[in-house]
């Protein structure tokens, strides 16, 4: 059965998408099997995976409202080899319209029950919302992983996020636990980010992962051309940190 795993914050922009990509990304380069759900209507992760978003004839969102199976919708990233429940704009309508559907925080969850016994690892990619997607998300997760870059307003927004979590393990998923923080985007030039570093050790202790992502323009290339960044560039900074995190994952669950 897989281990399913959220990547999270209600924050934009703090690197969700590229570290949910290339954690797949490494993962299947440990020869684990591999599903990234694009659980955004942005379709970041799908894009970046090396799927056109723009010619899906099926989505995550026709999974949540039950129109198809996970097995029908899912396709393969050939740059990334893991396979990946595509998402485009279609996503957005699905909050709506699964207000009316029975059991709708548990869509998700349900879905990939189906599949589970074909992947070791299961990566959600989280919208920057706490809405009914992210909900879905961390219904059908074992953890969460959550990316946060070290400056002053990403302890601020934490909160909410942890509050969240354990709102959702005492009332709809008592599995779901923090798995870790990751630190990204980290420059450490910055005495701002060694300092909000040192913070979210103290006050997280061994829940703060030790692998730290770089700022790298590498990264940040390579979904122009379709590409995790451990793919488009295996030697740059940031693909080396996101294969020892793929590392440090493995490892973390072995002790779960
Ligand atoms: P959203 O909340 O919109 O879904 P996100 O949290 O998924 O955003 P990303 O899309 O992964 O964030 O990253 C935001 C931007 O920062 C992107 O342009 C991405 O390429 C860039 N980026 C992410 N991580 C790094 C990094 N370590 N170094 C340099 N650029 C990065
Ligand atoms: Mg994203």
């Amino acid at each position: 059965m897989a281990k399913i795993f959220c990547v999270a914050n209600q924050k934009g922009g703090v690197g969700k998408t590229t570290t949910a990509v290339n954690l797949a990304a490494g993962l299947a380069q440990l020869k684990q099997r591999v599903l990234l759900v694009d659980l955004d209507p942005q379709g970041n992760a799908t894009m970046g995976a090396g799927i056109n978003k723009a010619t899906l004839e099926a989505t995550v969102y026709h999974v949540l409202l039950g129109l198809n199976d996970i097995a029908a919708v899912r396709r393969t990233s050939e740059t990334g080899q893991f396979d990946v429940l595509p998402a485009n704009r279609d996503l957005a309508g699905a909050e709506v319209e699964m207000v009316e559907l029975d059991n709708r925080e548990k869509r998700l969850k349900d879905a990939i029950a189906r599949v589970s016994g074909d992947y070791d690892f299961v990566l959600i990619d989280c919208p920057p919302a706490l809405s009914m997607l992210t909900l879905n998300g961390l219904c059908a997760a074992h953890g969460v992983i959550i990316p946060m870059q070290c400056e002053y307003y990403a302890l601020e927004g934490l909160s909410d996020l942890v509050n969240t979590i354990k709102i959702v393990h005492a009332k709809l998923n008592t599995d779901l636990k923090i798995i870790g923080l990751l630190r990204v985007m980290f420059d450490p030039r910055m005495t701002l980010s060694q300092q909000v570093s040192a913070q979210l050790e103290q006050h997280f202790g061994d829940k703060v992962f030790k692998t730290i992502i770089p700022r790298n323009v590498r990264l940040a290339e390579a979904p122009s051309y379709g590409m995790p960044g451990v793919v488009f560039d295996p030697s740059s900074k940031g693909a080396q940190a996101y294969i020892s995190f793929g590392a440090e994952m493995v490892e973390r669950i072995h002790s779960m």
